[in-house]
């Protein structure tokens, strides 16, 4: 019998085996969760990322998340995760990836720092500045709540004194914008330390948003 969800849930195993390697996550921590219809691929809670295979990734109902496949709990997360979803789903998105990285954190941990700003034009990537969350307890229904308020038109969201979260239509693309919105985190960090970082303007990056909806570019069929 195929596993329900056999390709979300390799993928899932793929990305958790970087998580730590690239520097988004120390240990358990953070999950990764990725949509298919009326159902969601979800890391289980607690699990080291070097024992998970696809048959231990949950897959739960996006509608309650109640759990339909796969014998162990769901990341204590999972309200979060279906949040974020229910958040994005105009801009078409099925990945979640969310992450204690080092900057990602430590900017959201700043007393007076509620956005990670426009300083760099990569914001325009998440739909502009990406909004800081006040803390809320790992887990709570109010946790899952401010980052729903905090992705109002944006893929990412950094949540106070815990990590980042970041969503894209799939779910490489989720990992990657996760990489980069550390990077970001950590320039505006540097830039803070050593002086008072330039913003750019509201227009500037509605420029770059314009151009991001035409760039990149796709490999051409191999010839022969
Ligand atoms: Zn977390």
């Amino acid at each position: 019998m195929p596993l329900l969800l056999e390709d979300e849930r390799t993928q899932i195993v793929d990305v958790c085996r970087r998580l730590t390697p690239d520097g988004l996550v120390i240990g358990t921590a953070g999950n990764v969760s990725l949509r298919r219809d009326d159902l969601l691929a979800v890391t289980p809670s607690g699990l080291p990322y070097d024992d998970l295979r696809p048959d231990l990734v949950c897959v739960v109902r996006v509608a309650d998340g109640e759990v339909v496949d796969g014998p162990l709990a769901p990341a204590s997360e999972l309200g979060l995760h279906l949040a974020a979803l229910r958040a994005t789903r105009k801009a078409g998105a099925n990945a979640v990836v969310h992450t204690h990285s080092r900057a990602a954190t430590a900017l959201a941990s700043l007393q007076g720092v509620d956005e990670l700003p426009a300083m760099h034009y990569y914001v325009a990537m998440f739909g502009g500045p990406v909004r800081v969350t006040p803390y809320h307890r790992y887990g709570t229904p109010e946790l899952a709540a401010a980052v729903e308020a905090a992705l109002a038109g944006r893929t990412a969201a950094l949540m106070g004194n815990h990590g980042a979260v970041v969503v894209a239509a799939d779910l490489p693309t989720a990992y990657e914008k996760a990489l980069q919105l550390e990077g970001l985190c950590d320039s505006y960090l540097r830039a803070l330390a050593a002086g008072t970082p330039r913003i750019l303007t509201q227009d500037d990056i509605a420029q770059v948003v314009q151009g991001l909806k035409s760039y990149g570019q796709s490999a051409p069929p191999a010839q022969g």
